[in-house]
């Protein structure tokens, strides 16, 4: 049962930490390390504060046989009321170095601290992605993207502990197979990303605007590129407005961000979707995108033209959409996993009936799957 490692699992664990330094806590709640902030106990976790640390404690729990979820900041977890079949290993080495041209971040770093340094040292090219909660270290894991940059495009190596090998080396961005919300670290056990370092323009200039919203916020056309702290600072107050900048007083932001991804529509099922859609909205301009095998759509949009309003399904839901975007699925305070998994597959089975589009989650589940 998920929660409930062997007791001879969690002595592993604390011959672990032992040898590599790490911090042992256990039973600890995945509710207060998640920002969707549900989820069970996990019955042993590492702290690990080093690159050596995080490497050494993964290599030894590997070679024992041991279960383990790396975690950083729990930002895109969804976490069973269980809780955790494994031992999880925190990582949290947090270290940032600068250079004229190069942003460099151990993966614990918090990628909003990332951001910000390199914003205010004058270097642009994160700027866009500004106010992601989470840790340095995900970011090539789902090649996190917002405002029309994503980190795959700026990325210049990553560090990684090769889980196969046991090896601890330097790999080039295009070896990680970075797509949409996608490479080959998400889902899999592959790899533990330890460090991260990303090229950055010296001259102050944001990268050039490449989404609408927030090019106009700034007066500028797409392609024009702008002060990184002006861009920076645009994009922390679009994102407030919709919730996606943690606040621990406002419930919209307990959340794991957008919850489904925008689907990529195949060529030959996109009439029947059209169609769909037609029958039921009439003759509406469809918000669509090209998008890597057929046509992206928008997944919010199809969420609310289902039915699916920004707050469903109501006030005393402990489980609801955000009130102010209805991509992400939010916890009111008393929620469990079980409400958000409930709130999810009711959703996407809205969206699948009215359109014949299945959302798929972002989120990594942990204990079930949606
Ligand atoms: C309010 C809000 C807004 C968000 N907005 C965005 C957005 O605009 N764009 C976007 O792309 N995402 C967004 N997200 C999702 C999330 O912040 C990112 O995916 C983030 O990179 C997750 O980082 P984390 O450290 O919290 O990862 P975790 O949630 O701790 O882990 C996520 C997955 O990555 C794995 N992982 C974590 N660290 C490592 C590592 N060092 N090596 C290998 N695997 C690792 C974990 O095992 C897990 O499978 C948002 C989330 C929230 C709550």
């Amino acid at each position: 049962m998920p929660g409930t490692l062997p007791c001879a699992v969690v002595r592993v664990a604390e011959d672990v930490a032992a040898e590599f330094g790490a911090e042992l806590d256990v039973n600890v709640p995945m509710s207060r390390l998640t920002t969707l902030r549900v989820g069970g106990p996990a019955r042993a976790m590492l702290t690990c504060r080093t690159a050596e640390a995080v490497a050494g404690v993964v290599r030894a729990l590997d070679t024992a046989g041991v279960p383990v979820l790396i975690l950083g900041g729990g930002s895109n977890l969804l976490v069973s009321d269980a809780g955790v079949d494994a031992v999880v290993v925190r990582v949290a080495n947090d270290g940032i170095r600068l250079d004229a041209r190069v942003v460099a971040a151990e993966a614990g770093a918090g990628w909003d601290d990332v951001v910000a340094a390199a914003v205010a040292a004058g270097l642009g090219g994160l700027e866009c992605l500004s106010g992601i909660p989470g840790s340095a270290g995900a970011t090539p894991v789902q090649n996190v993207g917002a405002y029309g940059v994503e980190v795959g495009s700026l990325l210049r190596r990553v560090r990684l502990l090769d889980r196969t090998s046991g090896e601890v080396r330097w790999v080039e961005p295009a070896d990680l197979g970075l797509g949409y919300r996608t490479s080959i670290l998400k889902h899999t056990d592959a790899a533990v990303v330890l460090a991260v370092e990303f090229d950055a323009a010296a001259d102050g200039l944001s990268a050039p605007l490449r989404y609408r919203e927030l090019a106009t916020s700034l007066g500028a056309e797409e392609g024009e590129r702008r002060p990184v702290a002006t861009v920076r600072e645009a994009v922390l107050r679009l994102r407030s407005g919709k919730g996606m900048v943690l606040d621990d007083g406002d419930n919209d932001t307990w959340s794991a961000g957008s919850f489904f991804t925008n689907p990529v529509v195949a060529d030959d099922h996109l009439p029947g979707v059209l169609a769909a859609i037609r029958s039921r909205l009439g003759d509406v301009a469809v918000p669509r995108y090209p998008g890597a095998g057929g046509t992206k759509l928008s997944a919010g949009w199809l969420i609310e033209r289902a039915g699916f309003g920004k707050g469903y399904p109501g006030p005393d839901a402990p489980a609801r959409l955000s009130t102010k975007h209805t991509l992400a699925l939010t916890n009111r305070g008393t929620a469990s996993a079980a409400d958000l998994l409930g709130l999810a597959r009711d959703v996407r089975a809205g969206v699948e009936d009215a359109f014949g589009v299945r959302l798929e989650p972002e989120p990594v589940t942990v204990g079930f799957t949606v």
